[in-house]
């Protein structure tokens, strides 16, 4: 029998046995196909919630990967009760354990005063919100008493906004107190993430 050698490659299986590198292969296939079904978590075991704008590069600006972690966008990267349900299944079944908040300078719930996104929608609504499904398939689940321009959320200052989704998930009692939650902003100005309240373009610009 010749003798190959390979040195510029330990993994090479030896001669006769590519059936081992073949069944590697089909089982990473495999978990990967059926990874939520044989209880594999995400490969960073994290959940990101991001505003939906289309500027922010979440998987770039956090270094992620296909495959690394679940994220949940909508309009403002708000707490909302889908995030909730989603923040609550992924750390209860999927053993997701960290959960970052991503919210961006710039936000369009930043761009209009609530009266304005209030009268915008009850037109939409033809005028009576109250008699409207904010889920479609759950009528049950209605504002109930609850202010249209609260359910919107509409935003006065992006990191105090960004600050408050992490307490609010935190805080909740479906989230589980061993789930790390952080909260970025990302600046769609620099391309780059801060934590909130360091605002260190404004700190360059101003007399100490
Ligand atoms: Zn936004």
């Amino acid at each position: 029998m010749p003798h190959h050698t390979h040195d510029h490659d330990a993994e090479s299986p030896e001669p006769g046995h590519v059936h081992a590198a073949v069944d590697r292969d089909i089982d990473v296939r495999d978990d990967w196909a059926r990874r939520r079904r044989k209880g594999i978590p995400t490969d960073k075991q994290l959940l990101v919630v991001a505003c939906m704008d289309e500027r922010i590069p979440v998987e770039e600006a956090l270094g992620l990967d296909l495959g690394d972690a679940q994220v949940f966008r909508n309009a403002g990267g708000k707490v909302t009760d889908d995030v909730i349900r989603s923040a609550a299944l992924t750390t209860q079944f999927f053993d997701t354990t960290e959960i970052i908040v991503v919210n961006h300078t710039d936000c369009g719930m930043m761009s209009a005063p609530d009266e304005a996104v209030v009268e915008g929608l009850e037109a939409a609504a033809g005028g009576d919100i109250d008699a409207v499904d904010v889920d479609p398939a759950l009528p049950e689940l209605n504002l109930g008493g609850a202010s249209l321009s609260d359910w919107v959320r509409m935003t006065d200052d992006i990191d105090e906004a960004c600050r408050t989704q992490v307490e609010l998930l935190r805080d909740h009692p479906l989230v589980p107190d061993a789930v790390t939650v952080s909260g970025y902003v990302y600046e769609v100005e620099s391309g780059h993430l801060r934590r909130p309240g360091e605002r260190v373009a404004d700190q360059v610009n101003e007399r100490v």
